[in-house]
């Protein structure tokens, strides 16, 4: 085939990615393969059953923890729970055969794991099987359904560099590689999560991350569009788990939809935005269980001069570091946020005042080490269990009121930062742990 009409073909694909509801039982598999065949030209990429990653997490933590008698029961539990999905799933006997022996393969591999030394390498590989698991499954019932598919295995061309992050130049290569290697069908089946990393081992892009799969496949490939079909009609405008007559939102602008993943509207892993954004392809959240629904578009929308969504983001701890020497100093925020840099924690909000400034991260684990550094600099005060509520929408500087509206609506709440102006989609609100779901509540009925 042409090089330009192989580019043509990919060019028109279509990035599906269903979530661990939407393959989480033989009935719903069989609903989103539906999905998938009424498309044709797609890139599926599939999570685990919804329980399965927490139950691998669980089986690494018995066995980390000599529990050993307890980590097969679990293996044996999981595999009743496949024996029974295969069976429900597959009506043709060779099929169902074969998918028995694939069973019994990775349970057999799955119970090695008992046997033998364990660390943070063999857990990795242990929660790679969910996803391994439920492509294998929905690959043979697309082959009893006659359909055209093909099944990928993501570690070929899901890497990660040596700092952890996804390697996008190698994933570009290699998954247009194997496309070409076997091009012309209709679906073309993945894992999500699952990749390798530098030194080629196992890995993966953290909890959520068949999001992140799915948006770096379709930038790599390039695709016409990603779809993320969940368990919800699209981005709603709080979080659904703790305020009751949420909205779904029908567009947002990729900057929107970044800002409330990253603060912790969970449809969407955190980073997942960013491909999509930087290679411009819109993302569709869709509903498989209710797939008229319009879901939410996210693209290079036009402003529209309104608040739009509020999420929040949990376990957040302030730093506050005070120091009369900041005042006029120049070179004071750089040694203050090399510290952060050497210990490799990010920095989520900061404010600044003539005699300090305050920072948030969500990683604590050289908290220590960093008060140490930092208290050299000036007088340093912690607070823990903390959440940054996030208001996004058409916040730029010049569309009055909007900031008043959002601090009003917070009136009765302790606010610890405040932080408006660093982009024009949002302003982020630093309040206690205790006071998240009154403050959701409250913003919900001002603002929406
Ligand atoms: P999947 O398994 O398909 O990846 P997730 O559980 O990761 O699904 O994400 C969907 C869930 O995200 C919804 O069921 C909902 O409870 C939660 N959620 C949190 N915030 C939002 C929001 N702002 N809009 C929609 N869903 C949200
Ligand atoms: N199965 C993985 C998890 O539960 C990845 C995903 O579902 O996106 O986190
Ligand atoms: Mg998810």
């Amino acid at each position: 085939m042409p090089d330009s009409t192989l580019r043509l073909q990919f060019s028109n694909m279509k990035v599906m990615k269903f979530g661990g509801t939407s393959v989480g039982s033989a009935q719903r598999m069989k609903n989103m393969v539906a999905l998938v065949a009424a498309e044709g030209n797609v890139m599926v990429v599939l999570s685990a059953m919804s329980g399965t990653t927490n139950s691998l997490i669980g089986i690494s933590q018995s066995i980390k923890d000599d529990e050993l008698a307890n980590a097969k029961k679990q293996i044996d539990d999981l595999e009743l729970k496949y024996k029974d999905t295969a069976r429900e799933l597959l009506s043709d006997s060779s099929l169902l055969k074969e998918a028995n022996g694939k069973l019994d393969e990775i349970f057999s591999a799955l119970r090695s794991y008992v046997e033998k030394p364990f660390g943070v390498k063999e857990e990795k590989e242990v929660v790679a099987f969910g996803e391994k698991l439920s492509t294998m499954l929905v690959s043979l019932y697309m082959k009893e359904k006659n359909l055209d598919s093909v099944l990928l295995d993501a570690t070929e061309f899901m890497r990660l560099t040596p700092d952890g992050e996804p390697d996008q130049n190698f994933i570009k290569q290699n998954i247009k590689e194997v496309l070409q290697k076997d091009p012309g069908h209709k679906i073309y089946l993945t894992q999500g999560f699952i990749c390798k990393n530098s030194d080629g081992e196992i890995d993966n892009l953290q909890r959520g991350g068949s999001d992140y799969t799915a948006s770096l496949l379709g930038a790599a490939i390039p695709a016409e569009e990603i779809q993320i079909w969940t368990d919800i009609d699209g981005m709603h405008n709080n979080d659904p788990r703790f305020v009751e007559g949420t909205k779904p939102v029908s567009e947002l602008h990729f900057e929107e939809a970044a800002e409330l993943a990253y603060f912790g509207a969970k449809i969407l892993h955190p980073t997942c935005v960013l491909p999509a954004k930087h290679a411009n392809i819109p993302v569709r959240l869709l509903n498989t269980m209710e797939p008229e629904a319009v879901g939410t578009r996210i693209y290079n929308a036009e402003p529209t001069r309104k608040i739009k969504a509020v999420a929040a983001k949990d376990n957040i701890t302030a730093i506050k570091i005070k120091s009369s020497h900041m005042l006029l100093a120049y070179g004071f925020l750089r040694k203050v946020f090399e510290i952060f840099e050497k210990y490799h924690t990010p920095i989520d909000m900061i404010t600044t005042s003539e005699v300090g400034v305050s920072v948030t991260i969500d990683n604590e684990r050289n908290l220590k080490q960093i008060v140490a550094e930092l208290s050299e600099l000036g007088n340093v005060t912690v607070d823990r269990e903390m959440v940054i509520v996030c208001v996004v929408g058409d916040l730029e500087w010049q569309n009055r009121g909007f900031e008043a509206e959002v601090v009003n609506a917070l009136k009765e709440i302790p606010v610890r930062m405040i932080s408006y102006g660093g982009s024009n989609y949002n302003i982020s609100l630093l309040i206690r742990k205790d006071d998240k779901i009154k403050a959701l509540k409250l913003l919900s009925s001002h603002l929406f």
